[in-house]
């Protein structure tokens, strides 16, 4: 039997309903939509999450994907799947909460008496993601193509932790091509990556291509993303059957190189392709007026690097990441690479 909020499942079920979310003054609420199945069998726990950013919906369509084909009374242990968990900024097509402007993805643990946000990262926190064991969250950042498996932070790579040993693996189970983590503090404080590590939550998060433009490569994506949350479970021992992926091999990137957007806003024309090492002080990218063609200002790399799955953001809007680079830390042959991961 497991329980979140108001519903529960009891073995061979899969039970939907909301979790109560907070009220806002004007009465908008964000309730979370929530599949349990419960396994007939003992297993760990998965939670499968989509659009915490409003407008990436690859991993919505996928994770419901899931859900039909999914059958409980053949599954091992648990699987939470929460389609949308930013529903305000899902249904206004925005990365944030539009009521309070925050990023939830970055507010966890919560705080109960904090902003609607932060009210909602700490009822979710308690009541779904302390319940897992592996958290997979699906993001489809930047209207052009980008798509790897990002598994957020290493502080050694060469001397990896428990948890940071089996996110690599899961990364590589997924099944793209292409995967990568970042040094710790790249992009904030880290801040939710700590609190799922206190509870020993294995997180990663995938990201491809679309934001709100998923039609673009869309179906590919979504093919792809369902195909991962069913990898997944098989190296979580879940589901049986054979891993699929986009071949062999995973190019693991340590992502050591980010490329900030000057403070202008303007049109952002990208020179530099996927795969490209770039010097130091090279042009990557530059920054012209929508509206002359003047150039408003060059974007220089930082540090001798390979340009990996940056996204195509244009035009862009505030502060904003232009580029992401890094050295190639390892490649990984699924052939012979133990994918499983065991949860005690
Ligand atoms: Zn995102």
């Amino acid at each position: 039997m497991i329980k979140i909020g108001d519903l529960q499942a009891s073995a061979g079920q899969h039970v939907f309903g909301f979790l109560k979310g907070p009220r806002s003054r004007s009465g908008l609420h964000g309730d979370v939509p929530v599949h349990i199945f419960a396994g007939t069998e003992p297993g760990p726990t998965l939670l499968v999450q989509g659009a915490v950013h409003g407008g990436e919906v690859i991993g919505s369509i996928a994770i419901l994907r899931v859900v039909k084909s999914l059958d409980a009374k053949k599954l091992r242990g648990t699987v939470i799947a929460v389609p949308v968990l930013n529903r305000i900024g899902f249904e206004l097509g925005d990365r944030p909460n539009k009521i309070d402007g925050k990023d939830i993805s970055t507010l966890f643990p919560g705080n109960p008496r904090g902003s609607f946000s932060d009210q909602l990262a700490a009822i979710y926190f308690e009541e779904v993601i302390r319940k897992a064991n592996a958290m997979l969250d699906l993001h489809a950042a930047a209207k052009g193509y980008e798509r790897y498996v990002l598994f957020t932070v290493e502080r050694d790579p060469k001397n990896p932790t428990e948890i940071e040993r089996k996110r690599r693996k899961l990364a590589v189970a997924f099944g793209l091509d292409t995967a990568a983590f970042f040094p710790p503090l790249t992009f904030g404080t880290n801040k939710s990556e700590e609190a799922f590590e206190r509870e020993g939550i294995v997180f990663f998060q995938p990201e491809f291509g679309g934001g709100t433009g998923w039609h673009e490569n869309g179906e590919a994506n979504v093919r792809d993303a369902a195909r991962g949350i069913w990898n997944t479970m098989r190296a979580m021992r879940m589901v049986d059957g054979p891993f699929e992926s986009d071949g062999p091999l995973c190019t693991i990137y340590n992502a050591n190189v980010v490329l900030w957007k000057p403070p202008l806003d303007g049109l952002f024309v990208r020179l530099k392709k996927f795969g490209d090492h770039v010097q130091e002080g090279e042009v990557y990218a530059v920054l012209q007026d929508p509206y002359t063609g003047r150039e408003i200002a060059p974007m220089r790399n930082t540090k001798t690097a390979t340009v990996i799955p940056s996204g195509l953001e244009w035009p862009t809007v505030g502060a904003t990441s232009v580029g992401i680079l890094g050295e190639i830390d390892e490649v990984v042959d699924r052939r012979t690479a133990d994918l499983y991961v065991d949860f005690a």
